[in-house]
């Protein structure tokens, strides 16, 4: 089959890979329809994630169709259509049984980083019964695949723990894939007022179509005290960190009102400055998580239901032959508008 494999930092390749078999009897080997390309995936390329080493086929995100299971699967067969969900979960370990899938002792963030993953014709999925999820018939399956990674990762570490409520004030540093996900998903919550910062006017004027009430563009320094005239001085009640780097953590504790939260998503590769001198007595929650994808089940009832439609985060769709070119695409966003790309394998 072909495979997208990491061949080290700034090296990767479409290889022709034998196809995955089962090897535990929890597995089941699924074949992708269609996958995508996460920003950690550019974070492995760039040499940042020593887990995953040099020969892994990358990809934790995608659709597909079960092709065969082990004796141990029961609540999946095959020529079932699957999500394949970005963490791998036990559903037995002392973190599981506490929803916290993230850090499964013998799962968690595998697939494309410990294990062989998703952009591939074939991918095989460890603990198949707790890590897949049923397509409903007659879904968007390029839709879905939102719900393996990003939706989810908005959502929980952005609005879950940002604990965005109704009528609250809520900003959000970073318009990307992420930054927009935790937008569509704050609407759940009906919070008065969205601000949008980012330093893309592209992006920008996206998240406003999404649904921003007001969008910053940070490049000429000024975001922190436009947010803080706007808002009478006193601060957001949410702000999401959604970029990963130090200035946008700053950003947030700059903007954060006293009794707010700031919920972080960002992948951080470089510590960040934490001003407790000023944050001290200001009463505010400081929260970080990886997903759980605890919330998969919950939000495809949504996207069912077009409460929320991530088909609008594709910006671009590509077969897995050119699997190359979409890299190339999603790495230039900024020339190319790329958001989320698709990938049909
Ligand atoms: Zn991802
Ligand atoms: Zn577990």
């Amino acid at each position: 089959m072909k495979a997208l494999v990491y061949q080290g930092p700034g090296k990767m390749a479409l290889e022709d890979r034998p196809t995955p078999e089962i090897a535990a009897p929890t597995d089941a080997i699924v074949r992708i329809l269609k996958t995508t390309i996460c920003g950690t995936d550019l974070h492995i390329l760039k040499g940042d994630v020593p887990t995953c080493a040099p020969g892994r086929i990358l990809g934790h995100e995608g659709v597909g169709v079960v092709e065969t299971v082990g004796p141990a699967v029961t609540a999946f067969h095959p020529g079932d259509h699957v999500i394949v969900s970005c963490i791998s979960s036990c559903g037995k370990c002392d973190y599981c049984r506490r929803g916290m899938y993230s850090h499964c002792v013998n799962g968690g963030w595998i697939l494309g980083n410990t294990v062989d993953g998703t952009q591939a014709e074939f991918v095989r999925t460890p603990f198949a019964d707790t890590s897949l999820y049923h397509v409903p018939a007659g879904a968007d399956e390029e839709a879905l695949v939102m719900l393996s990674d990003i939706l989810p990762t908005g959502f929980e570490c952005g609005v879950l723990n940002g604990k965005v409520q109704p009528g609250a004030t809520v900003a959000i540093v970073g318009s990307g894939p992420i930054g927009l996900a935790a937008l569509l998903t704050a609407q759940f919550y009906s919070p008065a007022e969205i601000i949008m910062i980012d330093f893309d006017d592209n992006r920008l004027q996206i998240a406003a179509r999404f649904g921003a009430t007001t969008t910053i563009n940070a490049t000429d320094g000024k975001a922190v005290e436009t947010v803080m005239a706007m808002t009478g001085g006193r601060g957001v009640d949410t702000a999401i960190e959604a970029v990963g780097v130090p200035a946008s953590f700053l950003t947030c504790q700059d903007i954060v009102a006293p009794g707010g939260v700031i919920a972080n998503i960002g992948v951080h590769g470089v510590k960040a400055d934490l001003h407790l001198e000023r944050l001290w007595d200001r009463n505010i929650t400081i929260t970080t998580r990886l997903v759980d994808t605890v919330t998969t089940p919950m939000l495809l009832k949504t996207v069912q239901s077009h409460k929320v439609d991530p088909q609008r985060l594709i910006t671009h769709r590509f077969k897995l032959a050119d699997i190359l070119d979409a890299y190339d695409t999603f790495g230039r966003a900024a020339a190319t508008n790329a958001l989320k790309v698709v990938i049909e394998a």
